[in-house]
Protein backbone atom coordinates (compact mmCIF):
# COMPACT_ATOMS: atom_id res chain seq x y z
CA UNK A 1 0.00 0.00 0.00
CA UNK A 2 1.22 3.52 -1.17
CA UNK A 3 0.32 4.58 2.06
CA UNK A 4 2.96 2.57 4.06
CA UNK A 5 5.70 3.79 1.83
CA UNK A 6 8.30 5.46 4.29
CA UNK A 7 11.78 7.03 3.31
CA UNK A 8 13.27 7.53 6.84
CA UNK A 9 17.33 8.40 6.64
CA UNK A 10 16.79 9.05 2.94
CA UNK A 11 18.39 12.36 1.32
CA UNK A 12 15.95 13.61 -1.63
CA UNK A 13 17.76 16.64 -3.67
CA UNK A 14 14.47 18.37 -5.58
CA UNK A 15 15.09 20.81 -7.84
CA UNK A 16 12.38 23.75 -8.50
CA UNK A 17 10.63 22.61 -5.31
CA UNK A 18 9.88 25.99 -3.77
CA UNK A 19 6.66 26.08 -6.05
CA UNK A 20 4.30 24.24 -8.15
CA UNK A 21 4.76 20.37 -8.11
CA UNK A 22 8.43 20.31 -6.65
CA UNK A 23 6.38 21.39 -3.50
CA UNK A 24 4.11 18.86 -3.50
CA UNK A 25 6.98 16.36 -3.89
CA UNK A 26 8.78 18.09 -1.13
CA UNK A 27 6.14 18.05 1.32
CA UNK A 28 5.34 14.26 0.76
CA UNK A 29 8.47 12.72 0.92
CA UNK A 30 9.48 15.07 4.26
CA UNK A 31 5.93 14.11 5.72
CA UNK A 32 7.35 10.22 5.43
CA UNK A 33 10.77 10.63 6.60
CA UNK A 34 12.73 12.10 4.22
CA UNK A 35 15.49 14.62 4.32
CA UNK A 36 14.81 16.95 1.80
CA UNK A 37 16.77 19.59 -0.08
CA UNK A 38 14.39 22.12 -1.23
CA UNK A 39 16.12 23.95 -4.47
CA UNK A 40 14.60 26.85 -6.14
CA UNK A 41 16.56 30.01 -7.43
CA UNK A 42 12.75 31.70 -7.18
CA UNK A 43 13.11 33.29 -10.56
CA UNK A 44 9.63 33.93 -13.30
CA UNK A 45 8.09 31.53 -15.02
CA UNK A 46 9.90 32.44 -18.25
CA UNK A 47 13.52 32.13 -16.39
CA UNK A 48 14.34 35.61 -15.11
CA UNK A 49 15.46 36.78 -12.11
CA UNK A 50 16.28 34.72 -9.84
CA UNK A 51 18.07 34.97 -6.17
CA UNK A 52 15.27 35.21 -4.19
CA UNK A 53 15.34 32.99 -1.37
CA UNK A 54 12.16 33.11 -0.54
CA UNK A 55 10.07 30.23 -2.88
CA UNK A 56 12.67 27.95 -1.00
CA UNK A 57 12.42 29.18 2.27
CA UNK A 58 8.90 29.14 2.68
CA UNK A 59 8.42 25.28 1.16
CA UNK A 60 11.53 24.72 4.34
CA UNK A 61 9.17 26.50 6.77
CA UNK A 62 6.05 24.57 6.18
CA UNK A 63 8.11 20.78 6.05
CA UNK A 64 9.59 21.98 9.57
CA UNK A 65 6.36 23.86 10.98
CA UNK A 66 5.07 19.87 10.02
CA UNK A 67 7.84 17.90 11.86
CA UNK A 68 10.11 17.24 8.87
CA UNK A 69 13.62 17.92 7.99
CA UNK A 70 14.17 20.16 5.28
CA UNK A 71 16.76 22.72 3.93
CA UNK A 72 16.62 25.43 1.25
CA UNK A 73 19.12 25.74 -1.85
CA UNK A 74 19.10 28.68 -3.95
CA UNK A 75 21.53 27.67 -6.64
CA UNK A 76 19.87 27.71 -10.28
CA UNK A 77 20.11 23.89 -11.72
CA UNK A 78 22.86 25.41 -13.72
CA UNK A 79 24.87 24.57 -11.47
CA UNK A 80 23.67 21.15 -10.34
CA UNK A 81 26.80 20.25 -8.38
CA UNK A 82 26.22 23.01 -5.82
CA UNK A 83 22.93 21.51 -5.06
CA UNK A 84 24.40 18.04 -4.47
CA UNK A 85 26.84 20.03 -2.59
CA UNK A 86 24.22 21.26 0.04
CA UNK A 87 22.72 17.81 0.38
CA UNK A 88 26.13 16.39 1.09
CA UNK A 89 27.32 19.47 3.46
CA UNK A 90 24.08 18.98 5.47
CA UNK A 91 23.68 15.70 5.96
CA UNK A 92 26.58 13.67 4.35
CA UNK A 93 24.37 11.76 1.53
CA UNK A 94 22.43 11.98 -1.47
CA UNK A 95 19.66 8.92 -2.06
CA UNK A 96 17.01 10.49 -4.10
CA UNK A 97 16.99 12.78 -7.09
CA UNK A 98 14.12 14.68 -8.48
CA UNK A 99 15.29 16.86 -11.50
CA UNK A 100 12.12 19.26 -11.41
CA UNK A 101 13.18 22.41 -12.08
CA UNK A 102 11.29 23.61 -15.21
CA UNK A 103 10.78 27.41 -17.18
CA UNK A 104 8.60 27.95 -20.20
CA UNK A 105 9.45 30.28 -23.53
CA UNK A 106 6.67 29.54 -25.70
CA UNK A 107 7.42 30.79 -29.12
CA UNK A 108 6.73 29.50 -32.49
CA UNK A 109 9.98 28.43 -34.67
CA UNK A 110 9.92 31.43 -37.36
CA UNK A 111 10.27 33.82 -33.90
CA UNK A 112 12.66 32.28 -31.90
CA UNK A 113 15.86 33.99 -30.91
CA UNK A 114 18.46 31.82 -29.44
CA UNK A 115 18.57 32.82 -26.41
CA UNK A 116 14.79 31.44 -26.26
CA UNK A 117 16.37 27.88 -26.95
CA UNK A 118 19.56 28.57 -25.02
CA UNK A 119 17.24 28.76 -22.00
CA UNK A 120 15.26 26.05 -21.77
CA UNK A 121 18.26 23.72 -22.97
CA UNK A 122 20.06 24.97 -20.03
CA UNK A 123 17.07 24.55 -17.48
CA UNK A 124 15.39 21.65 -18.41
CA UNK A 125 18.51 19.79 -19.99
CA UNK A 126 21.48 20.81 -19.21
CA UNK A 127 20.44 21.30 -15.57
CA UNK A 128 19.30 17.78 -14.94
CA UNK A 129 22.97 16.81 -16.51
CA UNK A 130 24.90 18.89 -13.88
CA UNK A 131 22.71 17.23 -11.24
CA UNK A 132 23.12 13.93 -11.77
CA UNK A 133 26.32 14.13 -12.88
CA UNK A 134 27.55 15.44 -9.61
CA UNK A 135 25.21 12.53 -7.47
CA UNK A 136 26.14 9.57 -9.72
CA UNK A 137 29.63 8.81 -7.63
CA UNK A 138 27.32 8.86 -4.33
CA UNK A 139 24.82 6.66 -5.95
CA UNK A 140 27.24 4.12 -7.44
CA UNK A 141 29.15 3.83 -4.42
CA UNK A 142 26.91 3.40 -1.76
CA UNK A 143 24.94 1.00 -4.75
CA UNK A 144 21.82 2.77 -3.77
CA UNK A 145 19.97 5.83 -6.21
CA UNK A 146 16.68 6.78 -7.42
CA UNK A 147 16.60 9.09 -10.62
CA UNK A 148 13.09 11.30 -11.64
CA UNK A 149 13.68 13.42 -14.70
CA UNK A 150 10.87 15.36 -15.56
CA UNK A 151 9.29 15.42 -18.99
CA UNK A 152 6.05 16.86 -20.64
CA UNK A 153 3.47 15.26 -23.07
CA UNK A 154 4.63 17.86 -25.23
CA UNK A 155 8.23 16.71 -24.93
CA UNK A 156 6.82 13.37 -26.20
CA UNK A 157 4.16 14.49 -28.91
CA UNK A 158 5.18 17.76 -29.55
CA UNK A 159 3.47 20.84 -29.10
CA UNK A 160 2.49 23.85 -30.90
CA UNK A 161 4.90 26.74 -30.12
CA UNK A 162 7.19 24.66 -27.84
CA UNK A 163 9.90 23.70 -30.40
CA UNK A 164 12.18 24.61 -27.59
CA UNK A 165 10.33 23.33 -24.39
CA UNK A 166 9.58 20.58 -26.69
CA UNK A 167 13.02 22.53 -27.25
CA UNK A 168 10.86 22.48 -23.80
CA UNK A 169 9.48 19.58 -26.26
CA UNK A 170 13.36 19.10 -27.60
CA UNK A 171 15.06 19.18 -24.59
CA UNK A 172 12.39 17.13 -22.54
CA UNK A 173 12.48 14.42 -24.99
CA UNK A 174 16.06 14.75 -24.74
CA UNK A 175 15.29 13.91 -21.02
CA UNK A 176 13.79 10.47 -22.37
CA UNK A 177 17.13 9.47 -23.96
CA UNK A 178 18.81 10.80 -20.58
CA UNK A 179 16.92 8.38 -18.82
CA UNK A 180 17.02 5.34 -20.20
CA UNK A 181 20.81 5.61 -20.56
CA UNK A 182 21.09 6.43 -17.10
CA UNK A 183 18.59 3.57 -16.11
CA UNK A 184 20.65 1.12 -18.65
CA UNK A 185 24.06 2.46 -17.15
CA UNK A 186 22.62 2.51 -13.11
CA UNK A 187 21.11 -0.75 -13.29
CA UNK A 188 24.23 -2.92 -11.48
CA UNK A 189 24.45 -0.26 -8.81
CA UNK A 190 20.75 -0.15 -7.78
CA UNK A 191 20.25 3.09 -9.17
CA UNK A 192 17.25 3.25 -11.14
CA UNK A 193 15.86 6.16 -13.20
CA UNK A 194 12.72 7.08 -14.76
CA UNK A 195 10.79 9.69 -16.70
CA UNK A 196 7.47 11.48 -15.51
CA UNK A 197 5.25 13.67 -17.94
CA UNK A 198 3.26 15.66 -15.30
CA UNK A 199 0.01 17.38 -15.20
CA UNK A 200 -1.09 20.13 -13.28
CA UNK A 201 -2.10 23.50 -12.03
CA UNK A 202 1.01 25.69 -11.57
CA UNK A 203 1.88 29.06 -12.73
CA UNK A 204 3.42 27.02 -15.61
CA UNK A 205 -0.29 25.81 -16.93
CA UNK A 206 -2.34 28.85 -15.36
CA UNK A 207 -2.04 30.65 -18.80
CA UNK A 208 -2.62 27.84 -21.18
CA UNK A 209 -5.79 26.15 -19.52
CA UNK A 210 -9.19 27.25 -18.33
CA UNK A 211 -10.11 27.62 -15.05
CA UNK A 212 -12.65 24.59 -14.83
CA UNK A 213 -9.33 22.49 -15.43
CA UNK A 214 -6.95 24.10 -13.48
CA UNK A 215 -9.37 23.10 -10.55
CA UNK A 216 -9.38 19.43 -11.32
CA UNK A 217 -5.44 19.54 -11.62
CA UNK A 218 -3.85 19.59 -8.26
CA UNK A 219 0.20 19.33 -8.14
CA UNK A 220 -0.48 17.07 -5.10
CA UNK A 221 -1.93 14.09 -7.34
CA UNK A 222 1.20 13.88 -9.00
CA UNK A 223 3.10 13.32 -6.18
CA UNK A 224 1.74 9.75 -4.74
CA UNK A 225 3.69 8.27 -8.18
CA UNK A 226 7.24 10.19 -7.41
CA UNK A 227 6.92 8.77 -4.48
CA UNK A 228 6.58 5.45 -5.17
CA UNK A 229 8.67 5.93 -7.88
CA UNK A 230 11.51 6.88 -5.76
CA UNK A 231 10.85 4.34 -3.01
CA UNK A 232 13.51 1.79 -2.33
CA UNK A 233 11.32 -1.25 -3.61
CA UNK A 234 10.28 -0.39 -6.65
CA UNK A 235 12.52 -1.44 -9.34
CA UNK A 236 10.82 0.31 -12.04
CA UNK A 237 13.78 1.51 -14.48
CA UNK A 238 14.42 3.22 -17.81
CA UNK A 239 10.22 4.11 -17.96
CA UNK A 240 8.48 6.58 -18.83
CA UNK A 241 5.05 7.67 -16.89
CA UNK A 242 2.57 10.51 -17.22
CA UNK A 243 0.60 11.69 -14.25
CA UNK A 244 -2.50 14.11 -14.02
CA UNK A 245 -5.50 14.70 -12.27
CA UNK A 246 -5.13 10.81 -10.60
CA UNK A 247 -4.55 9.53 -14.22
CA UNK A 248 -1.45 7.65 -14.07
CA UNK A 249 0.04 5.78 -17.43
CA UNK A 250 3.38 4.48 -18.36
CA UNK A 251 4.09 5.29 -22.17
CA UNK A 252 6.56 3.23 -24.28
CA UNK A 253 8.20 3.25 -28.20
CA UNK A 254 6.18 1.31 -30.39
CA UNK A 255 7.83 0.02 -34.05
CA UNK A 256 6.25 -1.32 -37.18
CA UNK A 257 7.53 -4.66 -38.12
CA UNK A 258 8.30 -3.23 -41.04
CA UNK A 259 8.97 -4.20 -44.80
CA UNK A 260 11.73 -6.23 -45.90
CA UNK A 261 13.29 -5.90 -49.43
CA UNK A 262 15.61 -7.48 -51.11
CA UNK A 263 19.03 -5.94 -51.05
CA UNK A 264 20.19 -6.09 -54.46
CA UNK A 265 19.44 -3.09 -57.22
CA UNK A 266 15.76 -3.68 -56.98
CA UNK A 267 16.09 -1.70 -53.71
CA UNK A 268 14.72 1.47 -55.40
CA UNK A 269 12.81 4.35 -53.62
CA UNK A 270 9.79 3.65 -56.17
CA UNK A 271 10.04 -0.31 -54.43
CA UNK A 272 10.02 1.37 -50.98
CA UNK A 273 7.26 3.71 -52.19
CA UNK A 274 5.09 0.31 -52.94
CA UNK A 275 5.26 -1.81 -49.64
CA UNK A 276 4.79 1.85 -47.86
CA UNK A 277 1.66 0.65 -46.11
CA UNK A 278 3.46 -2.17 -44.68
CA UNK A 279 6.49 0.18 -43.55
CA UNK A 280 3.97 2.12 -41.50
CA UNK A 281 1.67 -1.32 -40.36
CA UNK A 282 1.32 -1.46 -36.56
CA UNK A 283 -0.10 -4.87 -36.40
CA UNK A 284 2.48 -7.55 -35.06
CA UNK A 285 4.25 -4.45 -33.73
CA UNK A 286 7.32 -4.16 -31.44
CA UNK A 287 8.36 -2.45 -28.26
CA UNK A 288 11.72 -2.06 -28.05
CA UNK A 289 13.94 -0.95 -25.30
CA UNK A 290 17.57 -1.41 -26.10
CA UNK A 291 19.82 -1.14 -29.27
CA UNK A 292 20.41 -4.93 -29.01
CA UNK A 293 16.41 -4.78 -29.62
CA UNK A 294 16.72 -3.34 -33.10
CA UNK A 295 20.08 -5.44 -33.68
CA UNK A 296 18.14 -8.65 -33.26
CA UNK A 297 15.03 -7.54 -35.31
CA UNK A 298 17.60 -7.02 -38.30
CA UNK A 299 18.99 -10.48 -37.81
CA UNK A 300 15.79 -11.71 -38.25
CA UNK A 301 14.80 -9.66 -41.26
CA UNK A 302 17.80 -11.05 -43.25
CA UNK A 303 16.64 -14.15 -42.52
CA UNK A 304 13.20 -13.55 -44.07
CA UNK A 305 12.43 -13.88 -47.76
CA UNK A 306 12.08 -10.56 -49.01
CA UNK A 307 8.21 -9.13 -48.98
CA UNK A 308 8.00 -9.14 -52.89
CA UNK A 309 7.86 -5.24 -54.59
P1 LIG B 1 6.37 25.92 -11.41
O1 LIG B 1 6.73 27.14 -12.18
O2 LIG B 1 5.22 25.99 -10.47
O3 LIG B 1 7.63 25.38 -10.60
C1 LIG B 1 8.89 25.29 -11.18
C2 LIG B 1 9.90 25.82 -10.19
O4 LIG B 1 11.21 25.68 -10.77
C3 LIG B 1 9.74 27.32 -9.86
O5 LIG B 1 9.55 27.49 -8.47
C4 LIG B 1 11.02 27.96 -10.37
O6 LIG B 1 11.48 29.04 -9.56
C5 LIG B 1 11.98 26.79 -10.35
N1 LIG B 1 13.10 27.00 -11.27
C6 LIG B 1 13.03 27.46 -12.54
N2 LIG B 1 14.26 27.55 -13.07
C7 LIG B 1 15.13 27.11 -12.13
C8 LIG B 1 16.53 26.95 -12.08
N3 LIG B 1 17.30 27.30 -13.12
N4 LIG B 1 17.08 26.46 -10.95
C9 LIG B 1 16.33 26.14 -9.88
N5 LIG B 1 14.98 26.28 -9.86
C10 LIG B 1 14.39 26.75 -10.97
O7 LIG B 1 6.14 24.75 -12.49
P2 LIG B 1 5.55 23.26 -12.37
O8 LIG B 1 4.31 23.21 -13.20
O9 LIG B 1 5.51 22.81 -10.98
O10 LIG B 1 6.66 22.48 -13.22
C11 LIG B 1 7.56 21.54 -12.66
C12 LIG B 1 8.15 20.70 -13.79
O11 LIG B 1 7.13 19.96 -14.45
C13 LIG B 1 8.83 21.55 -14.89
O12 LIG B 1 9.99 20.87 -15.33
C14 LIG B 1 7.80 21.57 -15.99
O13 LIG B 1 8.36 21.76 -17.27
C15 LIG B 1 7.20 20.19 -15.85
N6 LIG B 1 5.85 20.07 -16.43
C16 LIG B 1 4.79 20.62 -15.80
C17 LIG B 1 3.52 20.45 -16.35
C18 LIG B 1 2.31 20.97 -15.68
O14 LIG B 1 1.19 20.63 -16.13
N7 LIG B 1 2.42 21.79 -14.63
C19 LIG B 1 3.37 19.77 -17.55
C20 LIG B 1 4.49 19.23 -18.17
C21 LIG B 1 5.73 19.37 -17.58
Amino acid sequence: MANELRFDDQVVVITGAGAGLGREYAKLLASRGAKVVVNDLGGSRHGDGGGASKAADEVVKEIVAAGGQAVADYNSVEQGDKIIETAIRHWKRVDVLINNAGILRDITIKNMTDKDWDVIMAVHLTGAYKTTRAAWPYFRKQRYGRVINTSSSSGLFGNFGQSNYAGKSTAKLALVGFTETLAKEGGKYNITANVLAPGAASRLTETIWPPDMMNVMAPAWVAPLVATLVHASCKESGSIFEAAAGHYSKVRWVRSKGLVLRADDSLTPGALLKGWAKVRDFRDAEHPTRVADSMALLQEALQLPPNEP
